[in-house]
């Protein structure tokens, strides 16, 4: 990939795969830096001393730094979950976007970094199996610990170019459930509801698929995009 610079980190290891088979490379993890800028990041990213990394950094103007060679498992999800799967450094390629964060003065994407993340995400998904699914945020794999990309990442407008999931328009049915089933759709999306409180997992759901307010309270809305996801997961 001839655009992409490449910067090298130490902070990464072999992939580990919990049955000797090399493991298979089928989610990727977005990130915000959450830094007041590019610059520090990168400077975090290869530091040994803070061993973080991804294998992708992409800045504002939609330059593309590659730390980590894609072989290798790079640390940026730390304790995480998805669909089962704990060890998602290894399964994961990692792509980190420059942005403040909630810390720094969250702000919008620019378009230049989202062009550069949907080239580099399809040149990703064309050659590693990764299914819509498991194209997912930080908060996703960690609710309640972390919150990046955040509610501004255009998860929709990714969907469009058919990279990840975002549920069809649905019209908002009144249904009661109790948080025992809401727990079991949510978990049999993928996120992990044993080791997180519900409040947080479904703040996280709503962060991604709701943006526009992400309460961590199962409203009418948030059910029915749930119930839609899960109906179109089943029918792929
Ligand atoms: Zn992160």
């Amino acid at each position: 990939m001839a655009w992409i610079k490449s910067y090298k980190s130490p902070n990464y290891g072999p992939r580990i795969s919990e049955d000797g088979n090399e493991p298979k490379i089928n989610m990727l993890v977005l990130h915000y830096t959450g830094m007041s800028s590019h610059s520090l990041s990168l400077e975090h990213l290869c530091n040994p001393l803070s061993k973080v990394s991804a294998h992708f950094l992409l800045d504002e103007k939609g330059n593309t730094y590659q730390l980590v060679a894609t072989k290798n498992r790079a640390w940026h999800a730390g304790i995480s979950s998805w669909r089962g799967i704990k060890d998602i450094n290894s399964h994961s390629i990692g792509i980190e976007l420059s942005n403040p964060g909630h810390d720094f003065g969250y702000r919008n994407f620019p378009d230049p970094q989202i062009d550069a993340l949907i080239r580099l995400s399809k040149e990703l998904i064309n050659t590693h199996p990764i299914p819509p699914r498991n194209i997912i945020g930080h908060s996703d794999v960690a609710p309640g610990r972390k919150i990046d990309p955040g509610e501004l990442f255009p998860w929709e407008q990714f969907a469009s170019e058919k990279i990840g999931i975002w549920p069809k328009p649905h019209s908002i049915k009144s249904k009661t459930y109790k948080d025992v089933i809401i727990s079991k759709m949510l978990s049999s999306y993928g996120y992990d509801t044993e080791n997180n409180s519900l409040k947080d997992v479904i703040s996280a759901f709503q962060r991604h698929f709701r943006p526009k307010c992400f309460d961590g309270i199962a409203d009418d809305e948030t059910i029915s995009i749930l119930s839609r996801l899960l109906k179109s997961v089943a029918e792929n």
